[in-house]
């Protein structure tokens, strides 16, 4: 199965014309609350994939931590790894501009969500083939997820933040976007072309980074350790041609992909055009949750 360490949050998402300026009052012209957090959504998107998942996280003792818990129970999620915290569940904010979202976090119990307290979660992380990690809990749980995780170990690096690179080199596979990839390497800016992607990637020193590119797809650059002189090879994975409208859980579904499809054995290249389905069926829908895809609903997996 697949064990989730991340967050839980309260999405109250405002639909906006325009961001309001420092000091300035506008009204939304629509609200839309949803149960949502990275790792929330990539623990049912790993469930309605067809796979047993732990999701590992903290809420507060509120409406919205027992409306999450028993959401993600309701999509199958095993919930016993998520505690209740003195804190309140963590909220975000979302000022929604179609196509674009500006978002403000507040992490609330998703931030007691340390090392110490994955070690208390310890049988879920070792028992698991496949362990899902994001930005949005403490770094010291990444730490201890490498300690203890005896399967497949994935760092889906977000939001944007930077990584101690030892770190980042524990997880088996790092899946960021180009803004996230550009945080890893310390770069004032994202990379624009393909082969801008495949040297920043290139950048980090770690064997395997999928680089997700959008409605372009994606990047696997791998690093073969093998060869006397190390030498890296890059697949570009284009995306599925879908008529997206909300792209909202789009990275979060190709992770769960990706860790679907890596379980079963099969090569990052082929995983990534896995993951490229899921992504794309959720990019179909509008919302976070709601928009991810049943295993039934996906054309059958090509590397099966
Ligand atoms: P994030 O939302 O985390 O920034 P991306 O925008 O890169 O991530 O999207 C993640 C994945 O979702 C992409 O690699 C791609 O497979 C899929 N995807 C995103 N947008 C589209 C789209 N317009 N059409 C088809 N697939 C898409």
């Amino acid at each position: 199965g697949i064990a989730v360490v991340g967050s839980l949050n309260h999405d109250v998402r405002l639909s906006v014309h325009r961001l309001p300026h420092s000091g300035e009052t506008i009204t939304s012209d629509a609200l839309h609350r949803s149960p949502g957090g990275k790792g929330a959504n990539q623990a049912a998107a790993s469930a309605r994939l067809g796979r047993a998942v732990a999701m590992i996280g903290a809420v507060g003792d509120d409406d919205a931590g027992r409306d999450i818990t028993h959401r993600l129970a309701r999509e199958g999620v095993g919930t016993t790894g998520i505690d209740v915290v003195d804190d309140s569940t963590g909220m975000a904010v979302v000022l929604w501009e179609r196509p674009e979202s500006t978002i403000i976090i507040a992490p609330g119990a998703n931030a007691w969500v340390t090392g110490d307290r994955v070690q208390a979660h310890a049988e879920e992380i070792r028992q698991a083939g496949a362990v899902l990690c994001q930005l949005e809990t403490p770094l010291s749980a990444l730490g201890a997820v490498a300690d203890l995780a005896a399967g497949i170990t994935l760092l889906n690096p977000a939001p944007s933040a930077g990584v101690p690179l030892d770190l980042l080199r524990r997880f088996d596979v790092v899946v960021p976007n180009r803004f996230e990839l550009a945080a890893l390497a310390g770069a004032r800016e994202a990379p624009r072309s393909v082969a801008e992607v495949r040297a920043m990637a290139e950048s980090l020193g770690h064997p395997a980074v999928v680089v997700t590119l959008g409605a372009d797809g994606c990047l696997v650059v791998q690093r073969n350790q093998s060869a006397a002189h190390k030498s890296s090879a890059a697949v570009h994975v284009r995306s599925v041609d879908v008529r997206a409208v909300d792209t909202t859980g789009a990275g979060d579904s190709f992770c769960a992909g990706l860790a679907d499809a890596l379980l079963d054995g099969v090569d990052l290249a082929d995983a990534a055009r896995w993951a490229t389905q899921v992504a794309a069926a959720t990019t179909t829908r509008d919302g976070a949750l709601d928009s991810l895809p049943a295993r039934a609903e996906l054309p059958s997996p090509t590397h099966i």
